[in-house]
């Protein structure tokens, strides 16, 4: 890439006692400090497309606090592409910069359109793609939350052959684009673990399309009630893990899925002596926001 890269090592934490697994996170959210983690991984085969082929612009879509947002902002302000961010919830036009994800992807450069609930639903149909063409002309589609096969590509290069001496390897879900490329760099003896951050969708079926493999499972308790819901136990534990180990996570993705390994290696799901390797995936952006949140509910903050 054309921008610098900082360096994704793997990091021993410590683990429950007595429980004989040793745990390691890989410091993806150390890459850059806003085209961060999983997204910086995403985005760079789409961003070498867009170039070789002469785009001028990106499109994308996402939410209030989209990582993606963030990051397809910065990439393209970094490297030299216009970026338009469709953009979910009418209402937030003229709240831009009471939002910290969005007033930071203005900085740098975004430019907006917002649309409803119910467009945004629609926002991958032939009518709703070709309304966008009539108005933006021409630019490279970065779908929502960056999953294609590119992207998956990218998240290929993830783990090293220094990885494969794990036995677990763990990751945030979203959209199911990470997840894949990790299974697909995978080695058979290994298990692959992701902690969807939301409820009831069809990432099994999504992810099966991404992968060859069968060395994989989703652990679906830990969504904490769905996307970006938190409660006070989890902001609990976000706090002693980066008091702890020095290492922050996020509250949308990172803390519920590392919440839910502490959860599982206390309750023996891992064999003694695994030795499982976490993804940090970043979205270290996305926690002003939710501070923001958990200040006007009168709750305590991530710190
Ligand atoms: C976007 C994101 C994910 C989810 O990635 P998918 O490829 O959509 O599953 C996980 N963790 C963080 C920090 C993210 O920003």
């Amino acid at each position: 890439m054309i921008f610098k890269l900082g360096h994704s090592i793997n990091q021993q934490i410590s683990a429950p006692d007595n429980k004989g697994v040793e745990l390691f996170i890989k410091r993806e959210d150390e890459i850059h400090p806003f085209v961060s983690g999983n997204k910086y991984r995403k985005l760079k085969y789409n961003l070498l497309e867009a170039k070789k082929n002469g785009f001028k612009t990106l499109l994308t879509f996402g939410g209030a606090f989209s990582n993606h947002i963030a990051a397809v902002a910065s990439a393209g302000n970094l490297l030299g592409f216009k970026t338009i961010g469709i953009i979910r919830g009418e209402e937030l036009e003229d709240k831009i910069f009471d939002n910290e994800t969005l007033s930071f992807a203005k900085q740098n450069g975004m430019q907006f359109k917002f649309v409803s609930r119910r467009d945004y639903r629609d926002k991958t149909t032939e009518a709703f793609l070709a309304k966008l063409k009539e108005v933006f002309n021409d630019f490279y589609l970065i779908p929502e939350g960056g999953t294609n096969n590119l992207a998956i590509k990218g998240c290929e290069e993830i783990l090293t052959e220094a990885d494969n001496v794990f036995d677990y390897i763990c990751c945030a879900v979203g959209t199911g684009g990470t997840i894949s490329g990790l299974i697909n760099c995978s080695k058979p003896g290994q298990q692959v673990l992701g902690f969807p951050a939301l409820k009831g969708t069809f990432l099994r079926q999504d992810i099966s399309k991404f992968v060859a493999r069968t060395n994989w499972d989703l652990i679906t308790s830990y969504h904490f009630g769905g996307y970006a819901k938190i409660n006070e136990a989890l902001v609990t534990f976000i706090n002693q893990f980066k008091k702890i180990n020095g290492i922050p996570l996020d509250p949308v993705y990172t803390g519920k899925m590392m919440f839910g390994i502490f959860d599982l290696i206390n309750k023996d799901y891992f064999e003694k002596g695994s030795k499982i390797l976490v993804i940090h995936t970043g979205g270290l952006q996305g926690i002003k926001g939710m501070n923001l949140v958990l200040k006007n509910k009168n709750l305590s903050i991530i710190e």
